[in-house]
């Protein structure tokens, strides 16, 4: 490290739209980012690694990588296919191993995890699950996925949840729809993502707020809060992707979630409104998941 060089870490939020690439110092204040089209691995790969490779060898001393990205995939640190994408719906990303693309390239430490996973982490320590001893994140973008976190543990470990491919209740002006799922047609991710919005009625970015369909969506979120909240008793669930930008949808979700319950576990409207959030770090969460990994690597000897 040259004398003028400054410490930074290199993160990704590796998702199914797009690979947001970031550098940032130790007081996470962002050097340079940039947002790279999700298109074949081998061009994806390629743009971020064009992007770090330009930090290296700079006034940046680049210390480690960490990438919350989309699975399935294998995060356990100890396995021999650490860093590589699982078979799922996006055939084509498997078996391509992430953690060898970016290790061999920059030869500096990678830590990969669930894009969930490291938003979960990003919100605990900097965001609205901050002080929280067990919480969720889910997010509702292409895809439906969660990461959870109970008394300090991340849960699945060394796996990950496949938590959006939960069975749910229809709701009753949503009978007929399929459902998009490729693998279950009808699961949580099949009936709340956003392609499954678009599916029963178009462009989601143009439906009125009044529309009978983010009712629907509400409903099946809820179900999940529901869910999450009886099985592991989060302090918060974070709710974040692409179609949470349709901020109306949270008092919808807060009210069924409410209506689901019934008052089972005695939480009044203003602990409702405590318990089911936006991400406080917006639309970063899995950026500052990405670097959250890279700052907090403690396991260098994976492969
Ligand atoms: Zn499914």
């Amino acid at each position: 490290m040259k004398n003028e060089q400054k410490i930074v870490y290199g993160g990704i939020d590796a998702g199914g739209t797009s690979f947001k690439c970031v550098v940032a110092d130790e007081a996470r204040t962002i050097k340079v980012e940039k947002t790279i089209p999700t298109t074949s691995p081998k061009e994806t790969l390629g743009h971020c690694l064009e992007f770090f490779k330009t930090v290296i060898g700079s006034e940046h001393d680049l210390k480690a990588l960490g990438i919350a990205s989309f699975g399935p995939l294998d995060i356990d640190t100890k396995s021999a296919a650490y860093g590589t994408y699982l078979p799922g719906p996006k055939a084509d990303w498997a078996g391509v191993d992430l953690f060898a693309a970016f290790k061999n390239v920059l030869g500096v430490p990678v830590i990969i995890d669930t894009d969930v996973n490291g938003a979960l982490l990003a919100e605990m320590a900097w965001g609205n699950a901050k002080g929280c001893q067990s919480a969720a994140y889910i997010t509702v973008g292409t895809g439906v996925g969660a990461g959870i976190m109970c008394a300090g543990q991340l849960m699945g470990k060394p796996s990950h949840p496949e938590f959006g491919h939960v069975r749910v209740q229809r709701h009753p002006a949503d009978q007929g729809f399929q459902g998009v799922c490729t693998v279950h047609g009808d699961c949580l991710e099949g009936l709340a993502c956003g392609p499954s919005l678009h599916a029963r009625f178009g462009d989601p970015e143009k439906l009125p707020r009044t529309h009978e369909a983010w009712d629907i969506n509400a409903f099946y979120l809820a179900q999940a809060c529901v869910t999450l909240a009886l099985s592991f008793r989060p302090q918060a669930i974070i709710l974040g992707g692409g179609v949470m930008q349709s901020s109306h949808l949270f008092p919808k979700i807060r009210q069924h979630y409410s209506d689901f319950m019934n008052n089972y576990l005695g939480q009044d409207r203003a602990d409702i409104d405590k318990l089911i959030l936006p991400p406080g770090l917006a639309n970063k969460a899995g950026l500052w998941g990405g670097i959250y990994l890279a700052q907090t690597l403690t396991d260098l000897s994976c492969k």
